[in-house]
């Protein structure tokens, strides 16, 4: 059987696209093949990001913020977001949501089976797992079998140990959230933490660096442990969910469209800001994208427009500041933090500004350093 679509992988990227198909009622009928090598079943990350308005995920949102704290030696600011909203979504509610979604539509079949290679053919490609071979007119993946070799000289890590807490006496404000705390030691490199409470007695923290390997698990453990103990003075708690991760913050190209019919989503397509880590908010962008070429009977194949590749460009300024040591993180998040409303960041950040904006925030930094990256970065 030849399937209209089929979906490589079935994390944030391959779901969300899933249910934003299955949402549009002239899609919705397509025969779609949704391979996986996991069942997700597992609370294995927990998503963050900001939008100025109810998202297609609204209804699993866990908790949301409209203020936020940014701490450096001489700075502590809680910042109103303005008209943006904060807000957390966990990964075992968004998998149940949409595959619970999926269940009405009999034109989705789900498999779990380990995708070995995907390639193209006469106007249609194919996923080949280690049992089978599936053909499709479109292949969407978001398995890493396309990235790009990354290494010490194209690339930091992006790589953090989070716990979700519960304290026996109430330890929090649930209204604002610590995006950043660089209060820590930055002997590994770029470091702080981040504490989004959900509740008085709740939150979850997590130890971030950006640097190029990771560390230690026990290194990790020991900094949550002080941090906890020290700055956030609770005695008394219980690590109920623990998550770690590693994202790529690259100067290496992620291909968007690495064969014909084959595009590659969420991390695999280079929607990980390489700047942040940030990504969920980049993939439903990308996924609505998506669904109006398809709608439209359009190639889903997406173009960088001229704004998404000048946001790239100032990405990979960024790491090759980052990367020859010029400025640390500390440095560079204190200046933006310092001298800008964080709705004005928010929106840069999250690739929603204007060049006038981002002009205003960038005149802050030290110019031969920026400078100098810059030009490198335009290769
Ligand atoms: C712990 C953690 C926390 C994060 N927190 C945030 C956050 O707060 N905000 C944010 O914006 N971003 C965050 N990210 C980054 C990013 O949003 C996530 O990594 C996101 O899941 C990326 O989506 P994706 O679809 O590209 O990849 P994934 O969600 O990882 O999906 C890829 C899928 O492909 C499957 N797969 C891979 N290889 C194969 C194969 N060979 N055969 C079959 N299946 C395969 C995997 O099982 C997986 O289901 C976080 C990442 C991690 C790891």
């Amino acid at each position: 059987m030849k399937y209209d679509y089929i979906i490589a992988g079935s994390g944030c990227s391959g779901l969300s696209l899933l249910y934003k198909i299955l949402q549009t009622p002239s899609l919705q009928k397509k025969s779609i093949l949704v391979i996986d090598k996991n069942q997700k079943k597992n609370n294995d990350r927990t998503w963050c990001f900001w939008e100025k308005n109810p998202g297609s995920f609204e209804s699993i949102v866990y908790a949301r913020w409209n203020t936020l704290e940014f701490i450096s030696d001489d700075t502590n600011k809680k910042v109103d977001l303005g008209p943006y909203t904060y807000k957390m979504i966990q990964g075992i509610h968004f998998y149940n949501f949409v595959l619970e979604y999926a269940k009405k539509f009999k034109n989705v079949v789900f498999i779990q089976e380990s995708i070995i290679d995907i390639d193209s053919i006469f106007n249609e490609a194919k996923v080949i797992t280690k049992k089978n071979t599936y053909t499709g007119k479109y292949v969407f993946n978001s398995t890493n079998l396309f990235n790009p070799k990354i290494n010490k000289q194209n690339s930091l890590l992006q790589h953090f140990k989070g716990w979700n807490i519960k304290t026996v006496d109430p330890a929090f404000n649930s209204k604002v959230g610590k995006l950043m705390d660089f209060s820590v030691s930055q002997e590994n490199g770029t470091t702080f933490m981040y504490v989004l409470p959900t509740s008085s007695t709740n939150a979850l923290v997590e130890y971030t660096l950006f640097s190029p390997s990771p560390l230690k698990q026990e290194k990790y453990i020991k900094e949550l442990k002080k941090y906890i103990k020290e700055v956030l003075k609770i005695e008394k708690y219980t690590i109920e969910h623990e998550e770690f991760g590693i994202i790529p913050m690259s100067l290496a190209k992620f291909e968007q469209n690495p064969k014909p019919n084959v595009i590659n989503l969420g991390t695999s397509g280079g929607y990980t800001k390489a700047s942040s880590g940030y990504t969920f908010q980049f993939i439903q962008k990308n996924v609505l994208d998506i669904v109006k070429n398809l709608k439209a009977g359009k190639s889903p194949v997406q173009n960088l427009s001229f704004k998404n590749k000048i946001y790239r460009w100032y990405d990979r300024t960024l790491i090759n500041v980052l990367l020859t040591k010029k400025l640390t993180g500390k440095e560079i998040f204190t200046i933006m933090f310092k001298k800008n409303s964080a709705h004005k960041i928010l929106a840069f950040l999250g690739n929603e500004s204007t060049i006038t904006e981002d002009i205003l925030i960038m005149k802050n930094f030290p110019k031969i350093p920026f400078l100098l990256a810059g030009i490198k970065s335009l290769k």
